[in-house]
This record gives C-alpha cells, structure tokens and sequence, in this order.
C-alpha cells in the first residue's frame, strides 16, 4: 500500500536500540531526537561509535531492536521499500553503474527530462564538464570514468540525489577520501542546493560543521552532546 505523506516532514527517534543479529553487544543504546523539516543536522562520532548503524536505521534498512523512528507518525518498520522515497542517501564511495550519465542520474527518478538533468549538472557544477564530453549525457561513466574525479563522483551523487527530491538526505561520510579543499566545494554545493530539505550528516570531523543548525555526538552508541556549532 502506497503511504502518502506530506509537508513538514518530521523524523522522530525515540529511545532507539540496536544489536546486530546473533551479536550480544548493543550498538545503538537509547537514542533520542527530532528532526525538523529543513533542519542541518550534523552526527560526529569516532569510527565504531554506531554512526553507520543509526544511518542504515533511518533508511529503513534496519529496525530497531527497541524503540522506534517514525516520519510523520509513521514507523520506518511500516515503509518496507518505499523509505528511498522519503530519505536519499549518499555514500563514503558514491556507486557509479557501468552505464550513461544520464542513465545513473535518472536512477532516483527515472522521470527526469533531459532539461532536468543538465539543471541538476549544474547546479552540482559539472555541466561544463559533461557537455565538452562527445557524447554528453550519453557517455557511458566507464568511459568518463578516468576523467571522474572522487569529487565529481560526489557531485555526480549529489545531482542524482537532487533529481530525486526527497525530503530527507542523509550523508555518511560523503566527503571521505577528497582533499580539503575539495571537501569543503562539496560541502558547500551540498549546503547551497538543500534549501528546506532536512540533512543528516554524519561525519567524524568538523570540517563544515559550522554551516549545521545543530551537531550532536554519538559515543558508544549514545548521544552525549548537542547544541549549534557556536556552543559547542
Ligand atoms: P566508522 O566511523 O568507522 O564508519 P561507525 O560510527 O559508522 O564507524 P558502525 O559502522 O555503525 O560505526 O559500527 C558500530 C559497531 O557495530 C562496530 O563495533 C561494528 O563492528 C559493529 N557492526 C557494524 N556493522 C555490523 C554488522 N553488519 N554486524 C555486526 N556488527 C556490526
Ligand atoms: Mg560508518
């Protein structure tokens, strides 16, 4: 059945637990939150501390052991495949499929008119760029590929997930691996073209933190701290 949900869109956690299957150790132990439509959201942690875990969470991926995370009132448990509608998610490795550009943009919204995906290029800032290329949106990506750059990836990542125009975009990592300066053109193009859309970034540095709303720590699974990048 087709769950319609409209605007504001609000995410709420409550008390959320999680342990892996057949695991003993709880990774997840009681986070609560509340995420409002177009809230910055920025979740720091060191490497284990249950970033990964809480993200595959909210994309429906995963559900709770204990607890629950609901958009609008509604459980994640109760979305099945339909939460990559709602929430759009980028990688530490943004997957490019053995096929055209444009192919690999319309993967969020097979819809998309051509018009739609060179204003999308654009805005991410890679028009230039594919239109000098033969074949334009018709290039296969495998044969871009030498010419694609780990933060044109992202971009490319980036205009996909702008195609798509859900209400949520969660990042995990996506900015590992890219030099700094890279990082910080990435994360200001992201910042730049969320508008009301709500972000989760999920991150174990503070490049960029400053431009959140909100930044909250998670430490062996709970949630130690929060406040605007200024108190903190
Ligand atoms: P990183 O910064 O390195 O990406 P993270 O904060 O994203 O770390 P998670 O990937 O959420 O951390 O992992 C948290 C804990 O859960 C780790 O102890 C990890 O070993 C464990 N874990 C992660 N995935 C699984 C899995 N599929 N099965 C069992 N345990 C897992
Ligand atoms: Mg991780």
């Amino acid at each position: 059945q087709k769950i319609e949900l409209a605007a504001p869109y609000k995410l709420e956690l409550d008390q959320v637990r999680y342990t892996y299957p057949g695991q003993s150790k709880e990774i997840l132990q009681g986070i609560s939150l509340e995420i409002d439509q177009g809230e910055k959201l920025a979740i720091l942690g060191k490497s284990g501390s249950g970033k990964s875990t809480l993200a595959s969470l909210l994309r429906g991926d995963r559900i709770p052991t204990a607890g629950s995370i609901k958009l609008n009132g509604i459980s994640t448990s109760e979305f099945g495949d339909q939460m990559p509608d709602y929430i759009a998610v980028i990688n530490q490795t943004p997957y490019l499929f053995n096929t055209t550009i444009a192919n690999n943009l319309r993967l969020g919204n097979e819809e998309a008119s051509d018009e739609q995906l060179w204003d999308a290029l654009e805005r991410v800032g890679l028009k230039q760029m594919i239109e000098k290329l033969p074949n334009k949106l018709e290039t296969m990506v495998q044969e871009a590929g030498l010419r694609f750059s780990g933060g044109e990836r992202h971009r490319l990542a980036l205009a996909r997930v702008l195609l798509k125009n859900s209400p949520i975009v969660l990042l995990d990592e996506p900015t590992v691996g890219l030099d700094p300066i890279t990082e910080q053109a990435v994360i200001n193009t992201i910042m730049g073209q969320l508008a009301d859309k709500s972000l989760i970034w999920i991150t174990h540095h503070l490049q960029g933190i400053d431009l959140m709303d909100r930044v909250i720590f998670l430490e062996d699974g709970e949630l130690t701290m929060q406040g605007s990048p200024k108190e903190l």
